[in-house]
């Protein structure tokens, strides 16, 4: 195996090989730009360093062979005394890691050829300062001395001299500098420094090795969710100056604007500096357009290279330069980081300036971009009093009074206020005012508790599991850490995407692109927002590459019309459940509560109406689009009182000689229908089998509806899909009794209504059986949130809060399983799921309508499976059809 790599040998499309740096050196080299001459140590020989604790065998050998070679080329031996050859030793790992790894500059110094050095340059001040920044470096990163000692006695040295800036010291001062560095070194790292540049070189190459297992480096993996087992490559350049006089400089550039994609001159100079001194700030650097008055020549080389590389690399590309008395040297370049903006506008650019297809600009974007940019943000200029930080939920900025309970939200919202729902957790009974409200804000909970999941679902901001704020529901206040206390009334504001919580009013900027998915603006008008048009573009990109098709999880009318608008092309879920809620609680109650079967027959019988009209402007508004709706999933308490509000209520009328045997019946309810594990209860069709004519009054008011609309002249496309199925004989009696009420809806209408019946696959005997299930079903949708909570046996309300943000602190998943689907375990089951149902029926419809239908990384693997559709929130169906079509190009 090779395990060096000359510049001239690599090119871009080896970064596992030679690190991202490394590749592009090389391919800068190939393309005859003027890169310093070196070699690259590859990623493999650092795995065997890492593996073995040796370095292999033969990497002595190749270095020294490269070495020679650089050598040879630049006329001068490493640390020659006369003239002396100077390296850097930097890493570059296949992803960047800024800052994470070491570096060491000015390899080859020692008290001999500093003054080669001196006298080469004809500027002693700059050998000795070099000479000293090798000490500091090397005695840092690789014989692990306190980088402070150093920088104190730097320091020390300006006080003596009565100087504030390092280049104010001069040769001499530089000089007493280095012999202190120097016995900091010996008492600290118990050698002295090493005067054998060889020796220099190899241990700076073992450090860079080293450097890979640093804790901030092994941190900032697991973060990033970057493979532990990747190595790092190292590079050795020759050096070059920007600090030997006014004509010399060092800079950064970019080949157009990362901010807004706008192509022109975007970077800054330092003249006379190297490049610490730019990341340092020890100056101020001048816009990159000054240098063309500094030195014409070398800026018109840049920007002549500027060119070459963005026609090269065929994207937006940064920079790192040196102008080493008068000439050019390009030091780094790499494929630019950019703003969610830009990356979609450079993406059209791009494909107008004929250098990428379509399918090449969605790879250029990223649903996750496009879900920032339809947030309204917070203006980031403004003063900010920041109080607490939450999970980030539910993203978006929202600006309110605190208020402490839903009647309050409602109350005042509909005089015109705007509030901020603020609880210590959310129930269903807190639906009206969460609707009321801009935002949410909990101090309990995680990111599938009910506050995040509801407001994601409506596109709302919500911070969850602020737990630094004491929330103090009684008393309608809370108390943030200093003690300071908002009370009812009192503006906050509320960052969903970083889960920010600030006192007072932070300005806010609304979003162009939703105004567009809204159509209140239009690509192709005179005055169309750059932005707006991009993204047109590349959405019509996606859906024309896109196989997968996107639904929406919608409950009513006005979320189906919104979804409608933002591309859903039917619904996936609509859950009933949330039309059990509000006024017709009462009714609910009293079904629960039914002694007689008369009684309960008498409830169903007023709830009816209601669902069929629910559903008559569903399909109304999906006309002509497919709108599955699931019969009742969760348990019967959820639609009861609190057991404790419930009980006092009792113990008080008990104790003042009130009338209560409606609450005492209430109660006794609400205590036989308590389960300890509610979410493994009785719940979906169990609840449909045990509760006689439930389901079969929701089959009939989609029936019915169904009907009316037909004859409205209407084209409903309704499926019926039955919930936490574990076995294929729960879902025969279900269907036979459907089936039975079609067929006399059908029969007193006069018309054919053609349902499909179908069932969520959630439970893990239901994915292990699907081959079964799939002969009583026409569709499956994957309730991917049950299963994972079934799968891994987490429970879905608790977890988040609890323990994972310990298990991400420890890197065992790098995101929540309950965001993004977990392909080897969850997504097993829904592989094999899909398979063994299109066994056993061929056209066997297969979607997806857990929280993963809106999650980029999931939507791709729905698509790689094979499934037919995604269903998503109505704010997240951009990103679907987004994300459906990259995986598909
Ligand atoms: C699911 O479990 O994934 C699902 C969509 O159903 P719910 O979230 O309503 O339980
Ligand atoms: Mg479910």
């Amino acid at each position: 195996m090779k395990f060096v790599y000359d510049f001239t040998e690599g090119n871009k499309d080896l970064k596992d090989l030679l690190g991202g740096k490394g590749a592009n050196l090389a391919e800068m080299t190939n393309l005859g730009l003027p890169v310093p001459p070196g070699f690259t140590i590859t990623t493999e020989a650092c795995k065997v360093y890492l593996d073995s604790g040796q370095e292999p065998a033969a990497l002595r050998d190749e270095v020294s062979a490269h070495l020679s070679a650089l050598e040879d080329r630049m006329g001068k031996k490493l640390g020659q005394a006369d003239n002396p050859l100077l390296v850097s030793v930097r890493s570059g790992a296949k992803f960047s890691m800024p800052g994470m790894m070491d570096t060491v500059l000015n390899i080859g110094l020692s008290d001999k050829s500093v003054q080669g050095l001196a006298k080469q340059a004809g500027d002693e001040r700059f050998a000795w300062d070099s000479y000293r920044r090798l000490i500091q470096m090397f005695g840092k990163t690789v014989l692990g001395v306190e980088g402070e000692l150093f920088e104190d006695a730097l320091e020390a040295a300006k006080t003596a001299k009565k100087v504030t800036v390092d280049t104010e010291l001069e040769a001499a001062d530089l000089k007493k500098l280095v012999a202190k560095f120097k016995k900091i070194v010996k008492t600290e790292a118990g050698r002295d420094f090493p005067q054998d540049p060889r020796e220099q070189m190899d241990l700076a190459i073992k450090a860079v090795f080293d450097s890979w297992n640093g804790d901030r480096a092994k941190l900032y993996r697991r973060q990033e969710r970057i493979p532990h087992d990747l190595g790092t490559a190292v590079n050795v350049c020759s050096m070059v100056f920007g600090n030997l006089g006014p004509d010399s400089g060092t800079g950064v550039a970019f080949t157009r604007d990362p901010a807004s994609g706008h192509q022109g001159v975007y970077g800054d100079y330092l003249q006379n500096a190297q490049g610490e001194d730019v990341v340092a700030g020890i100056r101020n650097t001048v816009p990159l357009a000054e240098l063309e008055q500094i030195d014409k020549r070398s800026y018109d080389q840049l920007m002549q290279i500027m060119e070459t590389l963005e026609n090269h690399y065929k994207d937006l590309c940064d920079i790192e330069f040196t102008i080493e008395r008068g000439q050019l040297w390009m030091l780094q370049t790499r494929v630019g980081k950019r703003t969610a903006g830009a990356a979609f506008r450079i993406a059209t650019q791009l494909v107008d300036q004929g250098l990428i297809d379509e399918a090449e600009a969605l790879q250029r974007v990223t649903g996750a971009q496009l879900a920032q940019l339809m947030f309204p943000r917070f203006d980031e200029s403004a003063k900010v009093e920041q109080v607490g930080r939450g999970i980030a939920a539910s993203p978006g900025a929202a600006v309110g009074k605190a208020v402490f309970d839903s009647y309050t939200a409602v109350k005042w919202s509909r005089s015109g206020e705007k509030v901020i729902l603020v609880r210590r957790e959310t129930n269903p009974d807190d639906l009206d005012g969460m609707i009321a409200a801009e935002g949410i804000l909990t101090s309990r909970g995680g990111k599938t508790s009910h506050a995040a999941v509801v407001a994601r679902g409506m596109g709302k901001t919500c911070v969850c599991g602020a737990e630094e704020l004491e929330v103090d529901t009684k008393r309608r206040r809370m108390t943030v850490p200093g003690g300071h206390v908002v009370e009812e009334g009192d503006v906050i504001s509320i960052d969903g995407s970083s889960g920010k919580v600030y006192l007072g009013e932070v300005p806010v900027v609304p979003s162009p692109v939703v105004e567009y998915f809204e159509g209140r603006m239009h690509a192709g008008a005179d005055d169309a927002d750059e932005l707006v048009e991009a993204v047109h573009r590349i959405m019509a990109f996606a859906d024309r590459k896109r196989r997968l098709r996107v639904r929406a999880n919608a409950d009513n009318a006005e979320d189906a019309l919104r979804a409608r608008r933002f591309g859903a092309q039917g619904i996936g879920l609509c859950r009933t459940e949330h039309m059990f809620l509000g006024d017709r609680r009462e009714l609910v109650e009293r079904l629960i509560l039914a002694d007689t079967e008369a009684e309960r027959e008498e409830s169903l019988k007023e709830l009816l109406p209601l669902q069929k009209k629910d559903f008559v402007e569903l399909f109304e508004a999906m006309d002509g689009l497919p709108v599955t709706i699931r019969l009742l999933d969760p348990p019967l308490h959820e639609f009861l009182p609190d057991i404790t509000e419930l009980s006092v209520r009792v113990a008080l009328a008990e104790s003042r000689q009130e009338p209560h045997e409606n609450e005492l019946r209430l109660l006794q309810a609400v205590h036989r229908l308590h389960e300890q594990n509610p979410m493994l209860g009785l719940r979906g069709v169990r609840l449909g089998l045990v509760i006689p004519g439930l389901f079969t009054m929701q089959v009939r008011a989609i029936a019915e509806a169904a009907a009316e609309r037909k004859a409205a002249k209407g084209d409903p496309r309704a499926e019926v899909m039955i919930p936490l199925v574990g076995t294929v004989q729960e879902l025969e009696i279900v269907r036979e009794e459907a089936d039975r009420v079609i067929a006399e809806v059908e029969e007193a209408t006069g018309t054919r209504l053609k349902l499909a019946i179908g069932t969520m696959i959630e439970l893990p005997r239901a994915a292990l059986t699907a081959g079964q299930i799939a002969e009583a079903a026409e569709f499956f949708s994957f309730g991917t949130n049950d299963l994972t909570q079934t799968v891994w046996g987490f429970s879905r309300d608790d977890v988040e809060a609890s323990f994972f943000t310990a298990y991400l602190e420890k890197g065992i998943f790098g995101v929540s399983p309950f965001e993004t689907i977990d392909r080897d375990g969850v997504g097993k089951l829904v592989r094999d799921a899909a398979k063994a149902g299109r066994e056993t029926r061929p056209d066997l419809k297969l979607g997806v309508c857990g929280e993963h239908g809106g999650d980029p990384e999931s939507v791709h693997f729905f698509h790689e499976v094979g499934l037919d559709y995604v269903s998503c929130s109505p704010f997240r169906i951009p990103v679907a059809r987004l994300e459906a079509g990259r995986a598909a190009s």
